[in-house]
């Protein structure tokens, strides 16, 4: 039984193996090594992971936290947005001034974020000996000791008082505990794509705000995200947009559904075929007002991601965690898969702090983070389902009835965390609205 005496944190002298070397892996292992632990990450991937990634939303509460323990630089850079409008096509002709007729604002409250600005900002903290890139971990295993040991392709076993398993969607920790659970797919996906805010005709429309262009087989939507290279510096951000489509008797060149109608495989930046890329462009500017599809053309390479989730029923067994998406994937409609990352490890270090004992260190966390898993979880759930696969008529709409619609999808939960920042966010109906929100 690993316990510690009072002044001793119970991570001190403790050998962890963290599997994985993103977001939550980084994390935990920054908190954990400060707090005396021995952390060693294997991370399968050799190259810099740095150079992937586009866009992601992120709490506000998180990232302060995250400044807070020093996990992530005070300046790094990020894009503030806090209004969500739901636009559509002009019945007359677009003008410069309202290329598209909004019937819905909503007050929101994220920082928009890249992912590559993010993991920057953590792995620059982790110290280069404890990182192992080029480690894929092939087994797990538990031992009679309690102890855990871990197999690194082409290289030995090592064992470990505690192994987190930060390795994300394809989790090897999740299929060990978990053999029979099975990732679920969706039948939609996302086109995705990024280009520079200097190519922009009207910048201006994507300032402080995330707009979303309903159509029949789900919705657009586009915000601004920094630049590795620039920062949030105006004029020199990125634009980050996707929208959804249904699968469903269609011909979308190169996706093919499984035999439960999903899909599975998307496409890597770089990958799209002409014919792909010519579809994305034409579903773009057949359905959303041209400003919205402009941008989408103007993407050379658009790529798809798979829409998948999965929830397990317990983060912890024995001495063997999962965390990140590892533990909990929701559908992307939260944005919240790195906050709720960060939120994981923070609240691990946290329970490690506040108990003595191993064991109920890890018992209290389960119970904290499984619970806020499965939230998200489900809530990625419902939102697919009302904003992609049983969309209203958006044409039919207007304010009220989307405050109605909003209001019966949401019921008691909120999304966008305006509850957080309400007493201090820009828009003026953030605090009649935050019940909404
Ligand atoms: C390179 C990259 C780019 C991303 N870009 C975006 C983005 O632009 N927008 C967005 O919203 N989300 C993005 N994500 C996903 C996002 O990071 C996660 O949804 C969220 O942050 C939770 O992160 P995670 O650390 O739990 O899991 P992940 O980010 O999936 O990281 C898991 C890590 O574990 C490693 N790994 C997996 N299996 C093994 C193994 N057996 N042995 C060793 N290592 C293993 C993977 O290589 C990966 O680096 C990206 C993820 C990665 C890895």
């Amino acid at each position: 039984m690993i316990k510690t005496s009072k002044s001793e944190s119970i991570a001190a002298n403790i050998n962890i193996g963290v599997v994985g070397g993103a977001i939550s892996a980084c994390a935990i292992a920054i908190l954990l090594h400060r707090a005396g632990a021995n952390v060693k990450i294997f991370e399968r991937s050799k190259g810099n992971l740095e150079d992937r990634g586009v866009g992601l939303t992120m709490k506000i509460s998180t990232l302060n936290e995250a400044i807070r323990r020093d996990l992530i630089d005070a300046d790094m850079p990020y894009v503030p947005v806090w209004q969500r409008t739901f636009g559509r096509k002009h019945t007359s002709k677009a003008t410069y001034s309202t290329p598209w007729n909004d019937y819905w604002k909503q007050p929101i409250a994220f920082h928009a974020n890249h992912w590559g600005v993010l993991y920057r900002s953590l792995r620059k903290r982790v110290p280069d000996n404890i990182y192992q890139a080029g480690s894929e971990v092939t087994h797990l295993r538990e031992n009679d000791d309690q102890t855990v040991s871990i197999r690194i392709k082409n290289k030995n076993w090592q064992t470990f008082d505690l192994v987190i398993c930060a390795d994300g969607y394809e989790s090897l920790g999740r299929k060990t505990l978990y053999p029979k659970s099975e990732i679920s797919g969706a039948k939609y996906f996302l086109w995705r794509g990024m280009i520079d805010e200097s190519t922009l005709p009207i910048p201006s429309m994507y300032e402080s705000c995330i707009p979303f262009f309903g159509y029949p087989y789900g919705h657009g939507f586009v915000y601004y995200v920094p630049s590795p290279k620039y920062g949030a510096e105006v004029g020199k951000r990125r634009v980050n947009w996707a929208f959804h489509e249904t699968i469903a008797n269609k011909n979308i060149p190169g996706i093919t559904p499984d035999d439960k109608g999903f899909v599975r495989k998307g496409l890597a930046p770089g990958e799209a075929s002409v014919e792909q890329a010519a579809y994305c462009h034409k579903i773009a500017q057949k359905y959303f007002p041209t400003y919205f599809s402009d941008v989408v053309t103007a993407t050379k390479q658009p790529f798809i991601q798979p829409v998948r989730d999965w929830n397990v029923p317990s983060y912890v067994r024995g001495r063997i965690c999962l965390m990140g998406d590892g533990a909990t994937l929701s559908r992307p409609h939260i944005g919240g898969g790195a906050g709720k990352a960060i939120d994981d490890a923070i609240a691990l270090a946290n329970s490690f702090e506040k108990h003595k004992d191993l064991d109920v260190a890890l018992s209290h966390w389960n119970d904290e983070r499984c619970a806020a898993g499965t939230e998200v979880w489900e809530m990625g759930r419902t939102l697919g389902y009302h904003l992609v696969e049983s969309t209203p008529d958006w044409d039919s709409m207007d304010s009220k009835s989307m405050d109605t619609w909003w209001k019966n999808i949401m019921k008691d939960r909120k999304w966008f965390w305006v509850d957080e920042v309400v007493d201090w966010h820009p828009t003026e109906n953030a605090r009649s609205c935050s019940k909404l929100c």
